[in-house]
């Protein structure tokens, strides 16, 4: 199994490339974002807590996010590897995250983390909000109160795989087919590297 988590700030690109990837590699992709906004939609009990946090731009409670993950690695007995997409996004949501990877003999190979700079988060997070749809991409206050949690609750999550010397900073700016090539030389390079250990 090759396990590895996208990593970055609101805004960084980890969607479009979590598909770019997938599409090249076929990990099975977790995001939590994507996981809680299927919840909101069909309106299950877990999806209308989600959103009093997440249409404030709050990061939703651990134990929500951990369970959510558990029951979808639990789903998946067999994929031949998974891309964490906006997950971990606490320290405590990391810890959680390589217990249950070690249940199943496995570990996260590597996290990219894509690095863009603040004033190019908040312009693109905007231009999403006039089309996704998306009622946390609407506000500049929601915008800056997700980037603050990241800064606050979601970069100590690099420091935790840094020490491990699993984090590799990719640059996230550029076209979307360059950022794509660093990532996968980065992946083929870790990927040879597994398969030799
Ligand atoms: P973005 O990376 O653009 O903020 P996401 O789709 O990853 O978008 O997340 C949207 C919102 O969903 C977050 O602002 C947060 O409220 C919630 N969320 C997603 N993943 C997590 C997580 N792992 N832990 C806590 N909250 C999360």
């Amino acid at each position: 199994m090759f396990n590895l988590i996208l990593f970055g700030p609101p805004g960084s690109g980890k969607g479009t490339q979590s598909e770019n990837l997938i599409a090249k590699y076929h990990f099975k992709h977790l995001s939590t974002g994507d996981l809680l906004r299927s919840e909101i939609s069909r309106k299950t009990p877990l999806g209308k807590e989600a959103k009093k946090f997440m249409d404030k731009g709050q990061l939703v409670p651990d134990e929500v996010v951990i369970g959510m993950i558990s029951f979808a690695l639990d789903e998946h007995p067999h994929a031949k590897g998974f891309l964490f997409d906006g997950f971990p996004r606490t320290s405590q949501q990391a810890e959680a995250l390589d217990k249950l990877l070690e249940l199943k003999d496995t570990a996260i190979e590597v996290m990219l983390a894509l690095t863009v700079t603040e004033e190019e988060l908040v312009t693109r997070l905007v231009k999403r909000g006039e089309t996704s749809g998306r009622t946390d991409d609407n506000n500049e206050h929601v915008i800056r109160t997700r980037i603050l949690e990241y800064h606050k609750k979601t970069s100590p999550v690099a420091e935790y795989y840094a020490r491990d010397g699993k984090v590799v900073n990719i640059k996230g700016e550029g076209t979307i087919e360059e950022i794509f090539q660093a990532l996968c030389d980065e992946i083929e390079s870790r990927m040879r590297k597994s398969e030799k250990s």
